[in-house]
Order: C-alpha cells, then structure tokens, then sequence
C-alpha cells in the first residue's frame, strides 16, 4: 500500500499555482511499486475529471524532412546526408488532409523540419485551402519563425501551434541546440500566445546531461506556460546524430512526467506520443494513456515518404495505412474501457466560451500584442 504521504504530496502538486521544486523531484525519484500505482491513478483520476474518458486524434501529415537546424538528438539534422529530403506539394497535402477528414478525424496537424525554403505564402495558402473546402482544426508544427509569420498564418486560418522546448534548461539547451536561442524558442512561445493560438509545447525525457532537476524545471515551465497542449515522449537515439550511442530515455521516467504533467496542467491535452510506442520496439501508448494521457496522433503523410520523417529510429505504424492505424487506436481504446473522441478537441479554456470563439481571433497589429490576450505568463 502507498504511503500517505505520497498522496499529500500529489495532493500539493495538484493546488499549487506553481508546484514546489522539492515536490516535483520527491514524485520523480519515487520508484516503489504502490507509490507508483499511486502517482498513475492520481494523475488518471485528474485526466477524466478535466478532459474526460475519450481519446482525442489529431491526423498528422510530417510534409517536409528538410531542416536548417543541427538538434543533436534529430534524424532530420541538416548533417543527416544519408537521408532521402522531400517536400509534398500543396496538392499532396490537401489529399491526405482529404483522407484526415475522411476518417472522421477533426485536427490535421502540419509538421515539417525548420526549412529556410519554407515560404510562408505558399504555407497561408495551404492552410487556407483547408480552411476552403474542410472543417478541421490547424495545428502547425514548423519550428521557429518571425511573429509576421505566425500572425499570417493565423488569419489564414490555422488555430493551434506546437513548439516543444526540449529542456527547459537554458545550458542543456544550448548544448543540445548549435546554433539556436532558448530566449527566442521562448520568444516565439510568446509570440504565439499572445496571436490568440492554442499553444503546445513540451520535452524529451532521457537527453544526456538530463537530470531529476532539470525535468521538474520543465515541469514548473509547463505550468508557467500555461499551454494547452503538452507532449512529454522517450529520447530515442538515431544512427545518424551525435547522440548515436547514449542510451534511450526510461519508459517509466516518461511515464512519470505524463502522469505529472497531467497533475500540473490538468486541462492540457497530452498525446500518447509515436515514440513511446516506438520505445523498445513495444507499443506502450496503453500505459501512457493509463498515466494521464487522451491524445492520439495517427499518421497520414502519404507513402512512399513516411519513412524519410526519420526523426528516430523504428517509429510505429510507418507502415500501416492510416485508417488501419485508426482501426487499431479504436482496438486500444476499447481494451481500456475508453473510446476515440472525433471531436475537434478545441483547448478546454475555450470551452463555454459563448459567441466567439477566442481561438478564431488574432492580434492583428502590434499594438494589439501590447494589449494582448495571452494566455501566457511568458508575457508577464
Ligand atoms: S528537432 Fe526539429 S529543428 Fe531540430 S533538427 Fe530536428 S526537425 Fe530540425
């Protein structure tokens, strides 16, 4: 049986406008099986109470592997010149967002390495294709780019922006990050923030250099970001990187952090990520959703390119076609006693928000960021 303890503790965790460090690194040091149990079923509970029982899809198309940037733990690196680069055309993307719409799924998600050829026109026009002709939630996912860029695409249509942090370690950061800033991956936090997007970030657990410290320091950031999304998933090494030979991130810290996310950020959807089903070679996204998860990302980038979005190796479901992929989250679901929600899944901040839809609306000048209507502490 757990300990009274562990309960207050969580209990702490759960009240506190910005969880106590100490507390945050007891529950991750925290290794006997019922104070396990404990800490899962605490963070499950909060996840039904908050967003329920159903499992959120987001359909995915990864539409460009091409990238400036050298993260020292990525298979897409630009110094990766075994890999094949591509660039679906916008008629490509439109299929399978066609496909996404098909399958009953509500949010497309567009992903693509930091290209510097990556013209934000050609990407406005895309987002507003699908804005034209279906009825879906926009999530970007295309890195660091000017706030002009992202107050285009936000008129354009798109509704919601992944920018995951990494660490929030400012010096693990920089060593895993040539070349890049954390004040501007926090600057384009903001940024977005303030442009009205529901905003996502989140880590990778097991980078070396990584310590209990530094993942209860991305915990406390999750919290003070107050995101709407956050995506916690294993660091899997790739042949092709610096970080070829360290080992892969700990299943069970992974499972740690979602439970304590979910703890932290209650009403932030979590995904199941790709890489914990890809972990180990075994699909362990049931545990992950067991331990505070609701989020699915099936993937729909066409063939024969789904393969060359390489950002680790062994990546689950490269060859399933999508709808089977989909059939088999229903399975999971089911076996759970859950079931697939084909809602849009908006941020449960906007929920009841009677009118308008504050997720529609953009700063459209920067006068309008001064005022701002952020959600954001970064802005504080
Ligand atoms: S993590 Fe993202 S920005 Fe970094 S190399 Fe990979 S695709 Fe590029």
């Amino acid at each position: 049986m757990a300990s009274p303890g562990i309960e207050r503790v969580l209990e702490r965790i759960h009240a506190a406008e910005l969880p106590d460090f100490a507390d945050l690194t007891f529950v991750l040091r925290v290794a006997d099986p019922a104070e396990l149990r404990a800490l899962f079923g605490f963070a499950d509970a909060v996840r039904r109470e908050s967003v329920g029982d159903g499992i959120l899809l987001r359909g995915i198309i990864e539409f460009s592997n091409v990238c400036r940037n050298t993260c020292r733990y990525c298979g897409l690196n630009r110094r990766n010149t075994h890999l094949a680069r591509y660039r679906l055309t916008r008629d490509q993307i439109l299929a399978a967002v066609q496909n996404i719409c098909e399958a009953g799924i509500k949010t497309v998600v567009l992903q693509s390495g930091e290209e510097d050829n990556l013209g934000a026109d050609w990407l406005t026009e895309v987002i507003a294709g699908i804005g034209r002709s279906l009825d879906a939630a926009v999530t970007l996912c295309v890195g660091e780019r000017s706030r002009e860029e992202y107050r285009a695409w936000k008129l354009a249509g798109a509704d919601r922006y992944l920018l995951k942090i990494e660490t929030s370690d400012p010096g693990l950061y920089r060593e895993l990050h040539p070349g890049m800033s954390f004040e501007n991956r926090t600057r384009c936090l903001q940024d977005l923030a303030v442009l009205g997007y529901q905003t996502g970030s989140g880590n990778l657990v097991g980078l070396v250099g990584q310590t209990i410290e530094s993942l209860a320091g991305d915990l406390r950031f999750f919290k003070q970001g107050r995101f709407d999304m956050v995506s916690v998933s294993p660091f899997i090494p790739h042949l092709q990187t610096p970080l070829a030979t360290e080992p892969a991130g700990d299943l069970m810290m992974t499972l740690k952090m979602i439970a304590l996310t979910r703890i932290v950020c209650p009403n932030a959807h979590i995904p199941a990520s790709t890489a914990i089903g890809s972990l180990h070679g075994r699909d362990e996204r049931p545990r992950a959703l067991a331990a505070g998860a609701n989020v699915i990302m099936p993937n729909f980038t066409p063939n024969p390119v789904r393969r060359l979005y390489d950002l680790y190796p062994g990546k689950t479901g490269c060859d399933l076609p999508p709808q089977q992929s989909v059939a088999a989250i229903e399975r999971m679901a089911a076996a759970m006693g859950r079931g697939v929600d084909y809602a849009r899944g908006d941020a449960v901040r906007l929920k009841g928000a009677s009118g308008c839809d504050p997720s529609r609306s953009v700063a459209s000048s920067d006068a309008d960021l001064a005022k701002g209507q952020c959600n954001s502490m970064y802005a504080n």
